[in-house]
């Protein structure tokens, strides 16, 4: 047996001992779109998320949605009502953003031509990425005849301990070095853009409030460091994000009372250039990704060499986070449960897998769970971030899930 995640707050079963997703039978979801496989998101659960956020972070301090972790066009109008601002990272999500919230920025290696015109024609803020994408930005701005909104996206020199993902610290294809940075904002600002002021993402998935804190001190100091030598006070300085979640065996959740404190510290001690400025977090997985469930069918019970195998309509065409193919080095159990069964004991071990045809495609691998047969249910929790638009959907051919929102 090995082990597996632990089931996020919020999903209990009802008297008929199936899984509540919002409130509502796993089956009664699924009867409702028609079909598995399905991704049932609680917005109820993301608005406590956020309400918690809010209650233990410095008033001031703004919550941006990266809305790559879940673009879905209905949550992203939800989030808009919650958050300070969306983060975007192609023109397509920027129409998406756009339709749902006025303050929208774009960070993001590689714009195009045409993404940059489109952002600056709709007043969104450009996160420059480079000196070449500031002189691109700066010359589509001149033709439209457009004031761009422009913040200097700094590389920096240290990077998130612990983060899962790292996006900072030695050489980098985002953002520009901090090296370059100051002379990069005095250069646009020279150029009668409006200056929006600094951008610093030094990691993702990190659960340490110690670290994360560590990391936002020193992203202030050096925006304050970067500011003095622009001669320049910047609006806005976006502290990046990096609120992991827990899920895995082990993990435990971002001690956020903590980091709260730390970081309400941090701005009450700022350097004199960053007194008047604004400050942003830009969250995606930790905002949304425990809310999240996928439901899939099991469409076979077999039995290979002694080993159990329960077999999916689902897969990792949808879950290719959850399945252990996306960025991780050793595969680990997501959270997984029977859903038709959920207060049902735990009694046998098998594993779980989806409908492709590779051994990549295991959702769960010999865990102890009730004895369950094909026409059951399967839930796969953590999965509202980095689900349905980071897989690859038209592997093999079985078409898209079903998406949903329930108390929305
Ligand atoms: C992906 C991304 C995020 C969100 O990361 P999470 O781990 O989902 O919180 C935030 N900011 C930038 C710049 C990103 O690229």
């Amino acid at each position: 047996m090995k082990p597996m995640g632990s089931i996020p707050p919020g999903f209990v079963a009802g008297a008929d001992g199936q899984l509540l997703i919002g409130g509502q039978s796993c089956e009664a979801l699924v009867a409702q779109v028609g079909d598995t496989p399905l991704f049932v998101l609680d917005v109820a659960l993301v608005r406590n998320k956020i309400a918690r956020l809010k209650a233990v972070m410095p008033p001031a301090l703004r919550i941006h949605y990266a809305i790559k972790a879940n673009p879905m066009p209905e949550l992203v109008n939800a989030m808009a009502r919650l958050v300070d601002g969306l983060d975007v990272a192609s023109a397509g999500e920027m129409a998406i953003a756009c339709a749902a919230h006025a303050h929208v920025s774009f960070a993001g290696p590689g714009k195009r031509d045409r993404e940059l015109e489109a952002a600056i024609a709709a007043g969104v803020t450009l996160n420059l990425e480079s000196e070449g994408e500031a002189e691109r930005a700066l010359a589509i701005a001149s033709r439209l005849g457009v004031v761009p909104k422009l913040a200097v996206r700094v590389n920096p020199d240290f990077d998130l301990k612990g983060s899962g993902m790292r996006m900072g610290g030695g050489a980098k294809p985002f953002g520009v070095d901090a090296d370059r940075a100051a002379a990069l904002v005095r250069h646009v600002i020279a150029k009668g853009a409006d200056w929006r002021g600094f951008h610093i993402f030094a990691g993702s998935q990190a659960l340490d409030a110690e670290a994360i804190a560590e990391t936002q001190r020193e992203t202030v100091a050096l925006a304050a460091r970067l500011s003095d030598e622009a001669e320049a006070a910047p609006p806005l300085v976006n502290l990046g994000g990096g609120l992991g979640i827990p899920y895995f065996p082990g993990d435990k959740s971002v001690d956020i009372e903590r980091l709260g404190q730390a970081l309400t510290q941090t701005l009450a001690n700022r350097p004199a250039i960053l007194s008047g400025s604004e400050f942003a977090i830009e969250l995606g997985r930790y905002l949304v990704g425990e809310a999240g469930v996928y439901l899939c069918r099991i469409v076979d019970r077999k039995v290979s060499k002694g080993e159990i195998f329960l077999i999916t309509d689902g897969g990792l065409h949808h879950l290719l986070a959850a399945t252990g193919n996306f960025g991780t080095v050793v595969r680990r159990n997501y959270p997984v449960a029977i859903a038709t069964h959920f207060s049902a004991e735990s009694v046998e071990v098998a594993s779980i897998t989806g409908c492709l045809c590779t051994p990549l495609d295991r959702i769960a691998d010999q865990i102890e769970i009730p004895v369950a047969h094909p026409g059951d249910l399967v839930a796969v929790f953590m999965t509202g971030a980095y689900g349905a638009t980071s897989s690859p959907e038209r592997f093999l051919g079985h078409g898209p899930a079903r998406e949903l929102l329930v108390n929305c």
